[in-house]
């Protein structure tokens, strides 16, 4: 996916620094953070969007994945958001996940 600013990033051409990763997964800040700690958590593998995934298992690892890196962080207090689509607020085309925390959150988000 040459297009993919994600699948660029998991392929090392910015130089962004990842915060956690293995085999399936990297996570790396969000460079236009909502909250004090935001971070995206990303497949290697490139999917569209969470209803595109027919890979049930990379569901469940992405959300292993969040329990895992927070742990490593400490952060026992976080959103996890999903955007799927543009009128969600999808803007990057390649599955990913974001975790929110370190100021109160509002419900709904804005
Ligand atoms: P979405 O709106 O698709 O759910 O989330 C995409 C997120 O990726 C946005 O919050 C946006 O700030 C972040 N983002 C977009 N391009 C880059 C980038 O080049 N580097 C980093 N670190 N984050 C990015
Ligand atoms: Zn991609």
């Amino acid at each position: 996916m040459e297009e993919c600013i994600f699948c660029k990033i998991i392929n090392g051409d910015f130089g962004t620094e990842f915060i956690y990763e293995d085999e399936l997964f990297v996570a790396f800040n969000d460079i236009n953070a909502q909250a004090p700690i935001h971070f995206l958590i990303v497949p290697k593998k490139h999917t569209t969007s969470l209803i595109k995934t027919e890979d049930g298992l990379i569901l469940n690892k992405m959300l292993e994945t969040v329990n895992k890196v927070c742990k490593i962080k400490n952060i026992d207090d976080f959103r996890v958001v999903i955007n799927n689509g543009t009128i969600s607020g999808q803007e990057v085309m390649h599955l990913h996940v974001h975790v929110l925390s370190g100021r109160e959150l509002n419900w709904p988000p804005g």
